[in-house]
């Protein structure tokens, strides 16, 4: 019989009983603890206390209207274990809560949630329903915060799209502007159809996706007879095609270097050249090279410096470049119409369906094309070894996610800041009208350049003082990546940033390494000299059961509201912080949400037991104390160790687990058996009773206070009744040298010798209470009285 399931006979004892009226952890409670601790200010920050502060880069969620992730909601219940870990660990906590009101996931949600377009709605009248349509969603969100018993600082949530936000988001790209860190460029960009704006590559995902790969001739200029066969995924763009590469050690094609073949369709000449990167086992090893297929291209058009021929508008549909035949289709269609011009015009050998990698748009999932936007550039290449540096210095948590980190910085490229949207944040730019010059107005205010004229006083250095304001917005991360800078009051209250920042931990999903914690480092760097944090703390994704992510096409996304108003949050938070290591994947069910239930009501009936015996007037000395005390305590001793270096690591997976298994399989299965007795009094005198009362009480508060940060409610529910009025919240960790740790060696064989005791037993038919006659061996002599009284043993 497993310890854990053996059921324990905690008989009430006479002492009044504070639990007496609560027979059981029901989730009800939670709510009104949660009102309690709203009352008492929860999450109150004093800038000036005298502690040590603690600030967290709480990522601010986007209130989208999707229903929120099973995954976010762990995420978020254990950044608040952070926050109420390191209340305990003596610092002054500043946990904010914000919302990421900006950009296009907003603006898809209005534009479905009103059936309204973007594109045909006036600007004015599209914030105004994006405003009203987050007010909601906001709403909600503060709701499941609360329901999950977030300790942030409520009094002084944030959100990205107020004014101050934005103001500082433009006066810092005006600062890196004037730093000469950001540039106006047109450069072939990734461009997503449904999105209708330019995104960054960190932005992009990768899927298989079928697509025709066909394979077709180009003709060799003054040679009747002789073709180039030519294999592509992208037969609609042949009418951008500017050069044919081969490799040169390519036998099958040596000869043709330097010759002129002839677009089919199109009849234009282009150059057939050798390129290392045409790979001879890849399609026909002959390669079109088009304004741009892919990255390839893009490449191969600055290296050979060929003139771009753009084929595909913004709006995805086929330009008049591309012929009549062509004009006007989307890309899919204009491909399967190329495929049926080429056969009819003989020069198609064949057509594979194959699956192709595919960059998409991480929000649509719409395939990318490149096409050349004029957007604004935050400078990146040139910072790399600085940003090596600093990925290099931060603490991470787990270390694991560094390396996804470095491996980004080395291929990221300049940051497309500007996006073709409306509801976001300004960029603060004016153009002249007469010579085009770009005019930045002066660092603070909130600037609205497609709705208002530059601030008076403007003027061009070509004299004109007339302007046209730019209709851009911001890519979102320009906002959310100086995070840190608004949370601690930068350019607002000098004092307060002076104290606050760096702040102490970032914490986010490992999804957003690239886009996040990239973009985080390089601007608060840059703004401020100082790298933003002194820890990263970074999860893993929450996967389904069968180990796929959650997406509601595939119908297996666990609602999170609906799992916390059914199992209540302590269950929930359990569940997380005992599921997985810090960073790793990990999966969920409602089943397995729904388990830790068992340990609340396991916690529950200890403490009731606990709470019957009276406390004694003082605590007694060590040399006061029974061997068995001496033992737990040793136990209780080793148990706040590992714990507490779980909380400093950040890693809630060990205090839930050791706590649970010392609290189930050591304290209760052994020690309140062993103790049970001595307790109760009969037959023992008053040092005796006094040392297993107060070695019950001492170890439930421990288990309480090293709890507290993971299961909040129940603790605090229990803390009330049983040691103080005081929250449990406002206590400091248990010390873990308060008890020797010595009695430590004697573990194994008291386990031992309980589990072959309850063994004999079994084997010979009798109850626990059963009297059996076994010798209890030398090195446990000490232990003899309670071993006696546990086991109702016989001296033989
Ligand atoms: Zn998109
Ligand atoms: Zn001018």
């Amino acid at each position: 019989m497993a310890q854990s399931e053996k059921a324990q006979n905690l008989a009430e004892p006479a002492h009044p009983n504070p639990l007496a009226e609560l027979k059981s952890w029901d989730k009800s409670i939670e709510a009104q603890i949660f009102q309690k601790w709203e009352k008492d200010g929860i999450g109150r920050f004093n800038v000036d206390s005298s502690k040590p502060l603690f600030v967290i880069d709480t990522p601010p969620p986007y209130p989208s209207g999707r229903p929120w992730h099973v995954g976010g909601a762990s995420h978020y219940s254990e950044i608040d274990m952070i926050a109420r870990s390191a209340r305990m660990r003596g610092f002054e906590v500043l946990f904010p809560l914000g919302l990421d009101r900006n950009g296009l996931p907003v603006e898809l949600y209005t534009e479905k949630k009103y059936g309204v377009s973007i594109k045909t709605t006036p600007r004015e009248k599209f914030l105004q329903l994006c405003k009203v349509a987050l007010d909601d969603l906001e709403q909600e969100m503060l709701q499941t915060f609360k329901l999950m018993g977030l300790s942030g600082n409520y009094e002084q949530k944030y959100r990205t799209d107020e004014e101050p936000y934005r103001a500082l988001t433009q006066s810092t790209f005006i600062s890196q502007w004037k730093a000469g860190r950001i540039y106006e460029g047109t450069r072939p960009s990734n461009y997503c159809i449904d999105c209708g704006t330019t995104i960054a590559d960190a932005e992009i995902i990768y899927d298989e996706l079928p697509t025709k790969f066909a394979f077709f001739k180009f003709r060799i200029r003054g040679e009747k007879d002789s073709f180039i066969p030519i294999a592509s995924t992208r037969s609609e763009l042949i009418c951008s095609c500017q050069a044919v590469i081969v490799n040169p050690e390519d036998e099958r094609y040596k000869p043709l270097i330097g010759k002129t073949a002839l677009v089919p369709i199109y009849n234009r000449e282009v150059p057939i050249v050798g390129h290392n990167s045409a790979r001879p086992e890849f399609g026909t090893g002959a390669l079109m090279v088009c304004s741009y297929g892919d990255y390839h291209d893009v490449q191969l058009f600055r290296e050979l410096n060929l003139k771009e021929i753009i084929a595909i508008g913004d709006s995805g549909r086929m330009l008049p470049i591309a012929g009549k035949e062509l004009e006007g289709l989307r890309i899919k269609q204009a491909r399967t119409k190329m495929i049926e011009l080429l056969q009819a015009s003989g020069v198609l050998d064949k057509v594979e369906e194959i699956q192709h990698r595919t960059p998409l748009c991480e929000r649509s999932r719409t395939p990318i094309e490149i096409i050349p936007m004029d957007e604004y550039y935050l400078r990146v290449v040139d910072v790399k070894p600085k940003l090596e540096q600093i990925a290099k210095s931060l603490k991470f948590h787990p270390e694991m996610h560094r390396g996804i980190l470095l491996n980004w910085i080395e291929v990221a490229l300049d940051w497309p800041i500007s996006r073709r949207r409306f509801y976001g944040t300004e960029v603060p730019v004016w153009h002249c009208i007469k010579c085009e010059e770009p005019y930045l107005p002066p660092p603070g205010p909130y600037y609205q350049p497609w709705r208002n004229p530059p601030p008076p006083g403007a003027k061009c250095a070509c004299g004109s003082i007339e302007f046209k304001g730019d209709v851009r917005t911001f890519d979102t991360w320009m906002d959310s990546s100086i995070s840190a800078l608004y949370i601690t009051k930068y350019a607002r209250d000098q004092s307060f940033h002076e104290k606050t920042y760096p702040t102490m931990i970032r914490p986010q999903g490992k999804d957003i390494i690239r886009t996040w914690l990239h973009y985080s480092i390089l601007r608060c760097y840059q703004i401020t000299g100082k790298v933003p944090w002194e820890h990263v703390w970074v999860t893993g994704w929450g996967l389904d059961e069968k180990g796929e992510r959650m997406s509601k096409s595939k119908g297996n996304v666990i609602d999170p509201i609906l799992m916390l108003n059914r199992y209540g949050a302590e269950n929930f938070r359990l569940w997380i912080a005992s599921e997985v290591s810090v960073g790793s994947d990990y999966t969920c069910s409602e089943q397995k949400i729904a388990s830790p239930g068992k340990f609340l009501t396991k916690i529950w009936n200890i403490s009731r037991f606990i709470a019957g015996f009276e406390n004694p007037a003082r605590e007694p000395d060590y040399e006061d104390l029974s061997p068995s005390d001496r033992w737990i305590l040793a136990e209780l001793s080793r148990l706040a160790e590992e714990c507490l270096a779980g909380y400093e690591d950040y890693n809630f997976f060990i205090p839930a687990n050791k706590i649970r298994d010392f609290t189930w399989n050591v304290f209760a299965a052994h020690y309140v058996e062993l103790a049970k007795g001595r307790a109760y009094g009969t037959g023992f005198n008053d040092k005796e009773i006094m040392s297993a009362r107060f070695t019950l009480r001492e170890c439930l508060k421990t288990i309480l206070l090293l709890l507290a940060p993971i299961c909040p409610f129940i603790t605090e529910a229990l803390w009330l009744k049983i040691y103080s009025d005081q929250s449990i919240h406002k206590q400091m960790f248990p010390d873990p040298r308060k008890w020797s740790q010595e009695y430590l060696k004697h573990e194994k064989t008291i386990l031992d010798f309980n589990s072959l005791v309850w063994n004999e037993k079994k084997a010979r038919g009798l109850s626990l209470k059963g009297s059996v006659q076994i010798p209890i061996p030398s090195e446990l002599e000490a232990f003899a009285m309670d071993l006696k009284t546990m086991h109702n043993l016989t001296i033989g």
